[in-house]
């Protein structure tokens, strides 16, 4: 019989990430700080909205775009970012931000584009980009800069063929967060390069010490040339309701709505009114962003009393990247024998690209009991390996 898949299906991997859950399903006792998931359960007053809306009738297929009156909603939220997206033409509602940026790309990339993106960086954009016929080019961030991808770095890559820059803050996985400074800066090397900017926002409620999100859709001249991307998973703990959007210009949104015509129809519609709700009252997130603050410092404490690991504490997200690199083990060596050896998942830098080695990222998403218990668990670990 002949081999039914085709060429793009054969050269999609399983993501680093996934490998090693897959793994650590093998093991009892294990802390899991590998999982970009907020361990807390959807605000309750969210959930009320979702079953008033299938009560009332919200059990069809929206329009393709979504329903106009969470676009609406949508587009108020991004006005308080000083993003302007009209709600008919400029808005989409999909299956997560993970689905906003599949239909971007796919809308987007031809055949042999490049699409610039900053290592380490989330694992999903290079497979993303490759099944759309694109070619990755990886940017490095460095710790020197708190990770914070650099216009001048960016530039060293561009290509006549450069014609996509995903940016992502705060990020994941570094919770670097963008300044002012550079995203001025890097706005400007858009329009001069006329790069289309995917900037990937999913986490922009997820900002610690007086930090304030801002969009570089909101930069004068790139409202044009930007795809915004956001989400309800991270910042309301929604990620299995699958629900984000992509506010972009008319013509780009117009073309992904056709194609979301093609694939899933709509976003799923209690969903979007759970989300219409959710951006109206806002419920959980200060709640929710004070215990992500608490557990942040705490872990980053923790590591830091750890010989041989240094750790930066970032801005924003819910991760950090600590240095193992006077631990003289690989990223993928040390991961392994947390799972194997101090029952602690988390994920090895370079799984995030090559630049990440030497690296870890540990997610906490997770209790302060937890968290605690790991990183003493990390330590017996390192003291007598
Ligand atoms: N973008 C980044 C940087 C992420 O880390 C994730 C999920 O982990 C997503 C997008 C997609 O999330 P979702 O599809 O759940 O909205």
């Amino acid at each position: 019989m002949r081999d039914f898949l085709n060429t793009r299906a054969h050269d999609l991997k399983q993501g680093g990430i996934r490998q090693f859950f897959d793994k650590a399903k093998n093991y009892t006792d294990v802390i899991n700080l590998g999982i970009g998931e907020p361990d807390f359960v959807t605000p309750r007053p969210i959930i009320d909205a979702a079953y008033d809306a299938l009560l009332a009738g919200h059990t069809r297929y929206t329009s393709n775009a979504g329903d106009i009156t969470v676009r609406t909603q949508v587009s108020t939220y991004l006005a308080g970012y000083d993003i302007q997206a009209d709600p008919a033409t400029e808005i989409l509602m999909t299956c997560g931000g993970m689905e906003a940026i599949a239909l971007t790309l796919l809308c987007t990339v031809s055949a042999g584009d490049e699409v610039l993106i900053q290592d380490p960086q989330w694992v999903n954009y290079k497979a993303q980009i490759e099944f759309a016929g694109g070619t990755p080019v990886p940017i490095p961030v460095y710790e020197r800069n708190a990770f914070s991808i650099k216009a001048a770095d960016i530039e060293k890559h561009i290509t006549p063929k450069a014609k996509i820059l995903i940016l992502n803050s705060p990020n994941n996985p570094t919770g670097a967060v963008l300044s002012d400074a550079d995203l001025i800066e890097i706005a400007a090397l858009a329009e001069k390069h006329d790069l289309l900017v995917i900037s990937d926002e999913v986490y922009c409620e997820l900002l610690y010490d007086g930090f304030k999100h801002r969009s570089i859709a909101s930069v004068a001249s790139m409202k044009n040339r930007t795809v915004v991307v956001n989400s309800f998973s991270k910042t309301f703990a929604m990620t299995g309701w699958r629900l984000g959007f992509a506010a972009a210009p008319a013509p780009i949104i117009n073309k992904m709505v056709v194609l979301q015509e093609n694939m899933v129809s709509c976003a799923p519609a209690p969903s979007q009114f759970a989300g219409k709700f959710a951006l109206e009252a806002f419920c959980g997130v200060r709640e929710m962003r004070e215990q992500y603050a608490k557990r942040r410092d705490l872990i980053v404490a923790g590591l830091n009393m750890i010989p041989g690991i240094t750790c930066a504490k970032p801005s924003g997200s819910f991760y950090v990247f600590p240095n193992i690199s006077g631990l003289h083990m690989t990223s993928e060596k040390f991961a392994n024998a947390l799972l194997e050896n101090a029952g602690v998942v988390c994920v090895p830098g370079s799984a995030f690209g090559k630049h990440g080695e030497g690296y870890l990222r540990l997610a906490y998403a997770n209790s302060e009991t937890n968290i605690a218990c790991a990183i003493d668990r990390i330590s017996a670990y390192v003291k007598c390996r």
